[in-house]
């Protein structure tokens, strides 16, 4: 392919990768006045950022990002109005099935950051708002406001087009980036300069500097999940749910007294859903198909097949706590995201003017653009 030079001011910023991350960075970058290149090596987004729950999980994160998660909501909010894809603010309800959820979930209102909204409900509270929770055992949940569901095959294309229509970002398709020699990025699409370049490649972690990421002690998710048929009747689940196993899983619930008991009581009753990461999620997108995940496993080299016995164990847990009206299984799918352990991102600067972002776990779609905001210079 003939290679093009783009010499001096063509871009102040290149960002590399189409993900979410990348998308976040080009937004605030272009908001601030910046002439942005995105180059993306698909034709269209078919990473992390596509292959998740789209939620906006702003309930599980640790307590220092909750601001960051709450300005990553509003963004998601205010863009989906202007660049015409759904956003659900249904909040979520966090079940309590006996005294160790209930106590894990009061233990996190009492401590909760500032702003957080939600409160203790009953369990005769919980039908009236959610007709998915099964009665049995229930003894109440935590009801949040915060949580809002997008979903990634309408937003990231919608986020690009708005991108290139209203902020002038140039946006490349099928424009893979071999080599990062600042200022100039090497590209499937030519050879492009800028005095800032940011590095957004998920789960792409050999080619461009391989040796930041071995030293940083990257390694990639694997993960399960599936989502039903719509749900006949325009039958709507309203918040998205999850009972104990998630409290063993996300920060936000580290620091509760309770949380050693209610994982020693997990440890013996449901050893296999802990040796295979499995918490479970249920959600709905706009569409009104039911999206159930998921499983998390860790290595830089995954096989690439979907075991059912994995999803079977997901499937038991999630009759323990809801059920929807038709859950027929439409798709199912392998989803792959970085993660660095017991860290929230990777942010390195390998050469003057370039920023590799990265690993943010299962959370990039919580706070990308609240980090966005963080890393762009006025
Ligand atoms: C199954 C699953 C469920 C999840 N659920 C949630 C959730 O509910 N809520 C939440 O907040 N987060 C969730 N996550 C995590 C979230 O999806 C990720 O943190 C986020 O999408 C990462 O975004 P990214 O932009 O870093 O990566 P990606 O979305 O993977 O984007 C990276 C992009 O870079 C491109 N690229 C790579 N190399 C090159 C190159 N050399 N040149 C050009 N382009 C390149 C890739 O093609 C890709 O488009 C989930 C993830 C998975 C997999």
């Amino acid at each position: 392919m003939p290679q093009q030079v783009l010499k001096g001011g063509g871009y102040d910023v290149i960002v590399i990768g189409g993900g979410i991350m990348g998308i976040a960075l080009a937004t605030v970058e272009s908001e601030r006045g910046r002439r942005v290149l995105l180059l993306e090596r698909e034709e269209r987004p078919v990473g992390a950022s596509v292959q998740n729950f789209g939620l906006l999980w702003c309930l599980g994160q640790p307590a220092h990002l909750w601001k960051r998660a709450l300005r990553t909501r509003a963004r998601w909010l205010a863009l989906a109005g202007k660049a015409g894809f759904q956003a659900a603010a249904n909040g979520s309800i966090h079940l309590a099935h006996g005294d160790l959820d209930a106590g894990v979930l009061k233990e996190f209102v009492e401590t909760a950051p500032e702003g957080f909204e939600g409160h203790w409900l009953e369990a005769g509270e919980i039908p009236a708002r959610c007709t998915a929770v099964r009665r049995d055992g229930l003894v109440g949940g935590l009801w949040s406001p915060h949580e809002t569901t997008v979903d990634g095959r309408e937003a990231l294309p919608r986020l690009l087009e708005w991108l290139q229509r209203e902020r002038g970002v140039d946006v490349r398709f099928d424009a893979a980036v071999s080599r990062v020699e600042a200022p100039e990025v090497v590209s499937a699409a030519g050879i492009f300069r800028a005095d800032r370049i940011h590095v957004c490649t998920g789960t792409e972690l050999r080619i461009l500097f391989p040796e930041v990421y071995r030293a940083s002690g990257i390694t990639k998710t694997k993960l399960q999940m599936w989502r039903t048929h719509r749900q006949p009747g325009g039958w709507r689940l309203g918040p998205s749910l999850c009972a104990g196993l998630t409290y063993l899983h996300y920060a936000a619930f580290a620091g509760c007294p309770s949380l050693p008991a209610l994982r020693a009581r997990y440890e013996q009753t449901h050893a296999e859903h802990l040796a295979h990461g499995i918490h479970v999620l249920l959600a709905q997108n706009a569409l009104g198909e039911a999206i159930v995940g998921d499983t998390h496993h860790y290595s830089l080299t995954h096989d690439p097949f979907l075991h059912d016995d994995l999803d079977r164990l997901i499937a038991d847990y999630l009759g323990t706590f809801a059920s929807v009206p038709d859950p027929r299984v439409a798709q199912r799918w392998v989803g792959m995201y970085a993660k660095i352990p017991g860290k929230t991102d990777l942010i390195a600067h390998p050469q003057p003017g370039v920023t590799i972002v990265n690993a943010l776990g299962g959370a990039g779609m919580t706070l990308s653009f609240g980090l966005a905001e963080e890393l762009v210079p006025e």
